[in-house]
């Protein structure tokens, strides 16, 4: 007996078989953002998935390097299972891997109750609140990242791709020698992530593809399946794509940036409004209001990895300060020309290493106690986003974020406390790991003089 609606299986396996498609690689994203999952026959689909295919629970908290840590429920609980089921809505065929269709599952406790520490519940959760509002978040992702090819001369094996300079916003050749970005477009496309454009952005080696907005879940779905898919694009010609947020002390970081609205059930902004002078109505000024109360905890889950808090600083199209401004790139948030139906915040803060699910939820967090607790923003910032004198400073350290995190029961309560202490105890342990770890740096600074 399955504690699931396993009633759409049959009919999407005579679908799949008749597209031609014989695997479905079922995924989701542990902490990290990683794709987890298992390919499975599509002739054998319905029945394989349908009690729901079991995990370690542990994969949440599985290091990039392999290590477990542990959390409640995990390790000291003695390991136990999450099974994955099937969101078949999802199906989506892979197009540079004829026979195989992606599908994202959501996780369960093996009693059939959600799995708390599942991103993709995390961020349900947050949308189902909107909604009790009678709104719906709206978001579009945008995500940055370098592309690199092995160089057994260069610092950690790996160079940039297409190394030179100036060719931020250039098409072509130019920046990309063997013509790559335009083959992922098209790829990106056809596997159904509503991307639309694609640059090079402003460093050596470092693009970015943009992607249609849509509802926040599908938008989280959409930009995580979109850097798996770029990682892959990458390794099929033997190169590394990386989303990791400042991988060069000579070059900027890759941003994840979020363009966020709100509408009502019949799909109206309601961020607009024509009568004030900047054009914002009411719960867009709150929204801004409760992410900039909330940024140092936000920060924890938009910027989720020590090297994140070396993609802040001044003059770096990153930000620095808690801040926001009317079209203004320095400012954390940003708020884009567009008025009308196109009215929208866009989020400057989080960096692209973060879990789609995750920064998408932490955005919302923040705007829905914003609306919540009517919490007016500071002035608009003028000018130069850079100045400490004017703004408060993000956390400068995944360290200081992960406490704020801690403090912030509101934020806590609305992400879940089984995740937010999970998370924590999953962040705490790289820090401790990399504190132990010697580093490049320091071996350059001292080996030679001392
Ligand atoms: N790379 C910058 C960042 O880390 C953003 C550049 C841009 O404005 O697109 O956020
Ligand atoms: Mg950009």
């Amino acid at each position: 007996m399955s504690h699931f609606d396993t009633s759409g299986l049959p009919s999407a396996q005579d679908a799949l078989a008749s597209d031609g498609i014989d695997v479905v690689r079922l995924g989701y994203a542990d902490l990290l953002g990683v794709d987890r999952g298992r390919d499975v026959l599509v002739n054998r689909f319905a029945r394989s998935v349908g009690g729901g295919v079991a995990f370690c629970r542990s994969v949440y908290t599985t290091t990039p390097l392999g290590g477990v840590v542990d959390f409640e429920g995990g390790l000291s609980a003695g390991l136990p299972d999450i099974v994955a089921f099937p969101d078949v809505s999802t199906l989506q065929a892979v197009p540079w891997e004829p026979g195989v269709a992606h599908c994202i599952a959501d996780l369960f406790n093996p009693d059939g109750t959600p799995s708390q520490e599942s991103p993709r519940h995390v961020l349900r959760q947050l949308v189902e609140q909107f909604k009790q509002l009678g709104l719906s978040p709206i978001v579009g992702p945008e995500l940055e990242f370098y592309v690199m090819e092995q160089d057994a001369a260069a610092p950690n094996g790996w160079r940039r791709y297409g190394e030179s300079t100036g060719n931020v916003y250039t098409t072509g050749r130019k920046g990309d020698p063997e013509n790559t970005l335009i083959e992922s477009l098209r790829l990106l496309g056809d596997y159904g992530l509503e991307v639309f454009a694609a640059n090079h952005e402003f460093s050596s080696g470092q693009y970015e593809i943009n992607m249609w907005h849509s509802e926040a879940l599908d938008a989280a779905d959409r930009a995580h399946r979109f850097k798996d898919a770029v990682k892959e694009l990458a390794r099929r010609s033997g190169r590394m794509a990386t989303f990791m947020p400042k991988p060069f002390n000579d070059e900027g970081g890759s941003g994840f940036h979020l363009h966020f609205s709100l509408v009502d059930d019949a799909g109206g902004s309601l961020f607009a409004d024509p009568g004030v002078e900047d054009g914002l109505s009411e719960l867009a000024r709150h929204a801004i209001g409760g992410i900039l109360a909330h940024a140092p905890a936000i920060a924890a889950i938009a910027n989720p990895t020590i090297n994140s808090y070396k993609r802040f600083g001044p003059d770096t199209l990153a930000p620095w300060l808690i801040d926001w401004g009317l079209d203004n790139r320095s400012a954390m948030l940003r708020v884009p020309p567009e008025r009308g139906g196109s009215t929208r915040l866009e989020l400057r803060l989080g960096d692209a290493s973060a879990n789609a699910y995750l920064a998408i939820a932490g955005l919302l967090a923040g705007a829905l106690l914003g609306i919540r607790n009517k919490i007016e923003p500071p002035a608009a910032l003028v000018g130069y986003g850079y100045d400490p004198e004017r703004s408060e400073m993000l956390p400068q350290s995944l360290d200081a974020a992960l406490d704020a995190l801690e403090a912030d029961k509101e934020i806590g309560d609305l992400l879940g406390t089984p995740f937010t202490t999970a998370f924590l105890a999953y962040k705490r342990d790289e820090i401790a790991r990399f504190r132990s770890a010697v580093t490049d740096w320091e071996f350059r600074e001292y080996a030679t003089h001392l």
